[in-house]
């Protein structure tokens, strides 16, 4: 029998201390993995925390909303070290944001206009398969050919740049990074946003998650072109 064995995050130590331990499942079928693990998360919750449940039962108020990759190592709420109710997500193959997407601005007019988040970030990560495969124009399939399509333009705009990078990595993290800055100008350009903004002083913030280290680095508004009007955070 395989063992299948992922870390999770303790429970009591992450109140106190962000310490992480992992926990040994003995399971050969992933989906039995998940549903023990399930049962494991909801028996220290009420063992620990039985009102939030309770709590979120009632209804959400999360304060920020996040765009970021479907790659399973980017999971916000966990690298956050947030609680579910914190974060509204929306993920997708390499944090992309087109104009005109049914889906993100969906989001964004329930989140942002409904929900009321205070604060809106767009996460990339390095070595985002996403970005790697965005770095030549190889046939995907039909759908993610279309998909990466914008990924794809931004590239071909900052070819001579990517192309003077010396490894696939530094050309993929650079991509992620303009695809990020790409993403937070497409999400201020929102209305609903805009309005957001304008009324509550909502913000926008770009990040890059870094799969090594496992930390977060903000992205500046270091070229101070078309994001001027963005409210970049500066660290
Ligand atoms: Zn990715």
């Amino acid at each position: 029998m395989t063992q299948v064995r992922v870390g999770t995050h303790d429970w009591v130590a992450s109140q106190n201390s962000n310490a992480l331990t992992s926990e040994s499942y003995d399971f050969a079928d992933a989906f039995d993995r998940v549903l023990a693990g399930n049962k494991s998360y909801a028996r220290r919750c009420g063992e620990h925390e039985p009102q939030l449940w309770q709590s979120l039962a009632k209804g959400q108020a999360p304060d920020v909303l996040w765009f970021g990759c479907g790659d399973s190592r980017v999971p916000e709420t966990t690298i956050c070290d947030c609680k579910p109710g914190d974060i509204f997500v929306h993920r997708n193959i390499a944090n992309i944001i087109p104009q005109g997407d049914l889906s993100s601005e969906s989001i964004i007019d329930f989140a942002v206009g409904a929900v009321k988040v205070k604060k809106i970030v767009v996460c990339g990560h390095t070595k985002c398969g996403g970005a790697v495969n965005s770095l030549t124009d190889a046939d995907l399939g039909p759908a993610l050919n279309n998909w990466l399509q914008p990924l794809r333009d931004l590239r071909r705009k900052h070819q001579a740049e990517i192309d003077a990078l010396d490894s696939i990595d530094d050309k993929a993290n650079r991509l992620a990074e303009y695809n990020v800055r790409k993403s937070v100008e497409t999400i201020v350009s929102n209305p609903t946003v805009q309005k957001a903004m304008a009324e509550r002083g909502v913000t926008v913030h770009g990040v890059l998650f870094d799969i090594v280290t496992g930390e977060l680095k903000v992205i500046d508004a270091d070229d101070g072109e078309s994001l001027s009007a963005a409210p970049w955070s500066h660290r």
